[in-house]
């Protein structure tokens, strides 16, 4: 299970010791609980909720945990974590999905090999395998479970699964014409790290998409502490300003950011929506059973190397 200790950390963006005023905390601290006892609030959605309280880096100004769990202790908490692809309907996943899809097509001609890190069963790999003209899929997935829909997603293409997040060193130098992380970013310790080595992959046009939250999203302004991206596997949370310093510090430029339409089932929504002012539904009528498209809070940002 590794070490008990927490993790200190400086700015993950500016890599040296920053001036930071603590932001958002929640009410029993994560970083006041011993690690045994707050194993059993990492899987649960709706339960107390409870987190590393943020700083906010006054350099950059990333919201970051300045406290947070170790590389040790996150591998054997995500290696026990059921997959949670199935909490939002797969409908809905599609649509949103797909708006990334058309983001990214206004940028990239979706040739030379593709990069996915972390893609899951392949939502998004499919709409790229479909629609583009790729010469080799990359796809790091350590999820054994999804590989059999995975391989199906790039259907008769040349592809190679990598079971290891960070295994880049199995692609070959400056290969690849897209890279592609859909909610990655925010659960890396150290992503200015991944980014630049990820770059070397990449031919000098490449385009890399991410898409992360946004805390200084409406949907974080109404529902404050009780946002459901301040949780337990975020050890930072983007805005528009602070990703595009981490891209710049990581050798990328900045082409577009834009604010994502996530697809719900109105009915999974208005639960949570309840969940984030204290009151647990397990149901909700069915009536509410469909589907509505909302800006919540995430951003697409398209970026290339410098
Ligand atoms: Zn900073």
């Amino acid at each position: 299970m590794g070490s008990n200790a927490y993790l200190l950390r400086q700015c993950p963006i500016c890599q040296k010791n920053t001036q930071f005023h603590i932001e958002v905390c929640s009410e029993k601290k994560a970083e006041e609980l011993a690690y045994e006892s707050l194993t059993p609030c990492w899987n649960g959605f709706f339960k107390e909720k409870i987190f590393f309280s943020y700083a906010r880096c006054n350099e950059c100004d990333l919201l970051f945990a300045p406290i947070f769990y170790c590389q040790d202790q996150l591998e054997a908490l995500y290696a026990q974590m059921p997959p949670n692809m199935d909490l939002v309907p797969m409908a809905a996943l599609v649509r949103t999905q797909k708006e990334y899809y058309e983001e990214l097509k206004k940028f990239s001609n979706l040739k030379n090999d593709y990069i996915e890190i972390g893609p899951d069963i392949g939502i998004f790999t499919e709409n790229c395998s479909k629609g583009g003209n790729f010469d080799s899929y990359w796809l790091c997935e350590p999820n054994k479970g999804v590989a059999e829909a995975l391989a199906k997603s790039v259907d008769n293409k040349k592809f190679t699964i990598i079971e290891d997040m960070m295994g880049f060193s199995q692609i070959p130098d400056q290969c690849a014409g897209v890279a592609v992380m859909i909610q990655v970013l925010d659960h890396l310790l150290d992503p200015v790290a991944t980014l630049a080595e990820l770059k070397t992959k990449l031919l000098p046009n490449a385009k890399l998409l991410l898409v992360t939250h946004n805390e200084k999203s409406l949907l974080r302004r109404i529902v404050g502490s009780k946002w459901p991206a301040f949780c337990l596997q975020h050890p930072q949370i983007y805005n528009p300003e602070s990703i595009t310093r981490l891209l710049e510090k990581s050798g990328y430029r900045v082409d577009s950011i834009k604010k994502s339409t996530n697809y719900f089932q109105f009915s999974f929504l208005l639960k949570h929506l309840l969940w984030a002012f204290g009151i647990q539904a397990k149901a909700v009528p069915r009536i509410f059973n469909f589907t509505i498209g909302l800006k919540l809070g995430n951003m697409i940002t398209i970026a290339t190397p410098n």
